[in-house]
């Protein structure tokens, strides 16, 4: 990554201000935390949509399990590696969620962690990382994109990052392009054929129903693009006050 730090408008922020790209394992935690609140905030949805389909608990799933997950970051503040972070979050949501949802979201971070060996992470190896959670859900749910689950919000936010990266744009921008990406993936989700999982017991009648494990996964991603990412519309993280 270049390090210019030419035509940034927004203020520096103390918190941040090294190295555009260095991802530490608190910024991780930020992330997480970020996660946890939009699942709280649109548990009902998750829940309504999973009852269209499903059996109605994914919102209570996944908001039991993060809110597990920020207990645990909580007890465990020192944590100075993103693989121990995300490890740490991975079993957790292994062990809270009965789900089927848990171990998917837990294998993603698991496999992520494992990629993740380095102290602070660059965009490159958060994006690698992201690719290697996928490819471990992927082998773990037996699903591919196409058919209405969770890997059509996260397989082309992953794509949206690789190239956005390739290009050779910043992390925010990146992730933002994976946020619409995602966002995409997941309403292209209401007109397949649920292929896996318990939707799929419905066949053709789960066309017309936005898959609940994408929209959550979107929020995953918007999640990192809020919290990882430059701050794109301001965080109002405490401008100084001149009235
Ligand atoms: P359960 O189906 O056990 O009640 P949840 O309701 O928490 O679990 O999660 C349902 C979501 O899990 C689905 O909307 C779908 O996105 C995702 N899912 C289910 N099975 C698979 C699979 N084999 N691969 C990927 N995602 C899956
Ligand atoms: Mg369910």
């Amino acid at each position: 990554m270049t390090d210019s730090g030419e035509g940034h408008a927004a203020p520096p922020d103390p918190a941040t201000d090294e190295e555009a790209g260095e991802i530490r394992a608190a910024d991780l935690g930020r992330w997480l935390r970020e996660f946890a609140r939009l699942v709280r905030a649109n548990r009902d949805l998750l829940t309504a949509l999973d009852s269209a389909i499903g059996d109605a608990d994914h919102g209570l799933n996944l908001d039991r399990g993060m809110t597990a997950v920020v207990i645990e970051l909580d007890a465990a503040p020192r944590i100075s590696s993103p693989a121990t972070l995300l490890r740490t979050a991975g079993m957790t949501l292994v062990r809270t969620v009965g789900g089927a949802s848990g171990p998917l979201y837990g294998t993603l971070l698991m496999r992520m962690a494992a990629a993740c060996s380095a102290p602070t992470l660059s965009a490159e190896e958060l994006a690698i990382g992201l690719r290697a959670g996928l490819d471990g859900v992927t082998a773990r749910g037996r699903a591919r994109p196409g058919e209405k689950t969770l890997l059509d919000a996260l397989e082309p936010a992953c794509a949206a990052l690789d190239s956005a990266l390739a290009e050779g744009t910043s992390l925010g921008v990146a992730l933002h392009a994976a946020r619409a990406a995602a966002d995409a993936g997941r309403d292209a989700t209401t007109a397949m054929v649920a292929r896996k999982g318990r939707a799929s017991y419905l066949g053709e009648r789960s066309v017309g129903h936005q898959d609940p494990g994408a929209t959550s996964m979107a929020l995953l991603v918007t999640a990192a693009a809020t919290s990882l990412g430059e701050p794109a519309d301001s965080a109002t993280a405490g401008a100084p006050g001149s009235d």
